[in-house]
């Protein structure tokens, strides 16, 4: 599959433009992530198998559709992640969640494992990562690394703002894996931050700094 796929519904550009700035409390940031990645969930599925079904209504038969293909993992690179795991499952309740423990070596940019932890039957499913942030890519292919490691077959890959160089990182290491973002910005600054970007999502949901 691959590609990349940038998200220019005016609801999500009003709520990146939010948390974009630098104002936005850590409360509003959290919810505006978690509304956002909703809308992404709604984009990453849109081409999931269904199949028809009759319902009865208590007026009759309806011939409706539901979903008949593999089933979802959703699965968060900590911490930041976590920050769009919720909304995810607003759109898929039913869905499993993998967590990756990642960090960013802050000397190297490398990504390093602290944490792993996903359903037995991740080969057998289709699997969402979850990272607001693609910034150099290193993280992210790591985390697509692993799960492959692990059997998953079917990965897709969801941010709210990825890097131009993130993404060429990441295509040449995964190009099966398609991306959905809602923005793909400029430049990476010395420190691997996202430019212009939103900050640090984890410190910006979570209130560190
Ligand atoms: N991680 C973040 O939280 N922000 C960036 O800009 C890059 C990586």
């Amino acid at each position: 599959m691959g590609g990349v796929t940038v998200i220019d519904h005016p609801l999500v550009r009003h709520k990146l433009a939010l948390m974009r700035d630098k104002r936005t409390s850590t409360k509003t940031f959290r919810q505006l992530m978690r509304e956002t990645a909703g809308l992404i969930c709604y984009e990453v599925t849109r081409d999931l198998p269904i199949e028809p079904v009759e319902v009865e209504t208590p007026m009759g038969v309806a011939h409706a559709h539901v979903l008949a293909g593999k089933k979802l993992v959703f699965a968060p690179i900590l911490r930041a992640g976590m920050g769009m795991l919720e909304g995810m499952l607003d759109m898929v309740p039913s869905a499993r969640v993998a967590h990756i423990g990642l960090y960013r070596d802050p000397q190297t940019l490398g990504a390093v494992e602290y944490y792993y932890k996903a359903p037995e039957d991740v080969a057998e499913r289709l699997v969402v990562v979850l990272a607001p942030m693609l910034a150099t890519g290193h993280t992210a292919l790591a985390a697509v690394d692993r799960l492959k490691e692990h059997g998953a077959s079917e990965v897709r890959f969801a941010c709210i703002v990825a890097a131009r160089q993130g993404l060429d990182t990441f295509a040449a290491h995964h190009p099966d894996v398609a991306v959905w973002t809602a923005a793909v910005d400029a430049g990476l600054d010395p420190d691997g931050y996202i430019l212009p970007g939103l900050g640090d999502a984890g410190d910006r949901m979570y209130g560190t700094r």
